[in-house]
């Protein structure tokens, strides 16, 4: 091509594709927009229902045509009215199924900074203050966690694959190799979360032994169990090799006995891993930092900020003891990112997690960190707690049973009727009549068989007045179900 030719064509697709840069004006116009649809979405949250069973077969938003350009309103009101109304609502304080968060406001501000000077994330080198401001938060949820120094840590997308990096940096610091997987034996309980079972299989550990120790009555594993099964194990030539327990377990929210389990896996020479998705952030709290006791000796553990901090979702961290055993799992040379090396001030991110170009997701987290302080985080969490408690104790005042007394802000609880109706059958059709409601979402669970509600209060939006809106609902779908049969 003759370069008149080139510089012709260059002007034209320069002029072209400068829409994708709006002017200040447009982007003030869509900033308008968007700002009065997030007012309106927060501003609706206690009028609109928590989840809608309703129209599941709108395909509107599957069948989006990009052919063209469109304008900002039309745009948002595809949002609001294919988006918005079918299923769950995660930001309402009426969520009170699976484990909520909520999603702060601070939170999307830091979201759209982030995408705006998309800073990368991933490397030292190409943004100091990017991989400093993760590190920071590393440090302080470390801190908060009981973490001294030499200590390594990860934001991530969520808990799955903050379990993933765990299990995989236990995998090579303990040096576990695929011949001797049949013989490599692994420790949990049967409420430890799926995500752990599905980061065995991808970290490789598919054919390794896994032995589910037993649960006391309040749902914690049994340390005694443990600690003979490892044993029997080393008597039959096995190698134990890692133990996982729970800093809140996603169905009950208990907490195994960390400090007695930290023992059995130092005397066996076990990684010990703690998932601590759920209720690691409850460590910010006096009273539950004496239930945790011994989260500290773990070798890794796993949070959730996008439950115990109330981020919206894609907020995870994974800390691990020693920071070199993290580098020795992820760490990794490429040709073309020869010139990083020199700059070694502070580890990035990249070096410890499979993730190379990464979201500045940190910002996200730092930004509500910043707003707001710490405290109203800590009154956010003891509120929930004691919503928990209020909770428990009217559900029983309606008649209803409790599987175990809640440890955090978990209730595992269910109505059992006296007239001879299958328990399971009952409490499904109370969980459908809540659902068809919709006003606020519950989630289940089935433990031994048993058909169990679940009462999940993590959301900083989630007040009395949605705690309320629940009994009444409860009590109302008992006597309904009561008189359809
Ligand atoms: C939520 C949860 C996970 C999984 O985390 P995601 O953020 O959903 O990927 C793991 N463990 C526990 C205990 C959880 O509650």
């Amino acid at each position: 091509m003759d370069q008149h030719n080139i510089l012709n064509q260059l002007q034209e697709l320069e002029k072209k594709s400068t829409v994708l840069e709006p002017s200040a004006n447009n982007r003030m116009q869509w900033e308008e927009a968007f700002t009065k649809y997030s007012k309106r979405y927060i501003d609706e949250l206690n009028d609109k229902p928590s989840f809608s069973l309703e129209n599941y077969d709108d395909d509107t938003l599957s069948n989006t045509d990009f052919r063209s350009e469109n304008a900002i309103d039309d745009v948002l009101r595809l949002l609001k009215d294919h988006l918005e109304p079918p299923g769950l609502n995660p930001a309402s304080g009426g969520h009170l199924g699976y484990i909520p968060g909520g999603g702060l406001y601070a939170a999307a501000v830091g979201d759209y900074l982030a995408a705006v000077t998309n800073k990368y994330a991933g490397v030292f080198y190409a943004s100091p203050g990017a991989v400093r401001i993760e590190n920071a938060l590393i440090n302080w949820t470390a801190n908060v966690l009981g973490y001294n120094r030499g200590f390594g840590g990860n934001i991530t997308s969520g808990g799955s694959i903050a379990n993933l990096i765990a299990i995989t940096t236990a995998r090579d610091a303990k040096g576990i190799k695929g011949k001797d997987l049949h013989k490599t034996v692994i420790y949990m309980t049967k409420v430890a979360h799926h995500s752990l079972k599905k980061a065995i299989v991808i970290a490789g550990l598919r054919e390794c032994v896994i032995r589910e120790i037993a649960l006391d009555k309040q749902y914690k594993m049994d340390v005694v169990a443990l600690a003979d099964q490892v044993k029997n194990d080393k008597t039959s030539g096995l190698n134990p090799f890692l133990v996982i327990g729970n800093a809140g377990s996603t169905d009950i929210g208990s907490i195994d006995p960390l400090l007695e389990i930290s023992q059995v896996a130092k005397e066996n020479d076990l990684w010990f891993h703690v998932d601590g998705a759920y209720g690691g952030y409850f460590l910010l709290l006096d009273e539950c930092r004496e239930k945790m006791k011994g989260i500290a000796d773990a070798d890794s553990v796993v949070l959730d900020p996008h439950k115990g901090l109330f981020l919206p979702y894609g907020t995870g961290i994974v800390l691990i003891k020693r920071l070199e055993d993290m580098k020795q799992a992820f760490s990794y040379e490429a040709n073309y990112m020869q010139d990083t090396v020199s700059f070694e001030q502070e580890v990035s991110p990249a070096e410890l997690s499979p993730e190379l170009s990464k979201h500045f997701r940190s910002l996200r987290m730092w930004m509500p960190l910043k707003l707001h302080g710490e405290q109203p985080f800590i009154d956010a969490l003891k509120e929930k707690l004691l919503l928990t408690e209020y909770f428990k104790q009217k559900v029983v005042e309606l008649g209803f049973e409790l599987l175990t007394e809640p440890e955090l802000t978990v209730v595992a609880y269910r109505y059992v009727p006296n007239n001879g109706m299958d328990a399971n059958e009952f409490n499904k059709r109370l969980m459908d009549k809540v659902h068809q409601d919709g006003k606020i979402f519950i989630s289940s669970t089935n433990i031994d068989g048993n058909y169990i509600l679940r009462f999940a209060c993590l959301s900083f939006r989630t007040h009395r007045y949605h705690v309320d809106e629940l009994l009444k609902l409860l009590l109302a779908c008992k006597e309904e179900v009561l008189a359809d049969m």
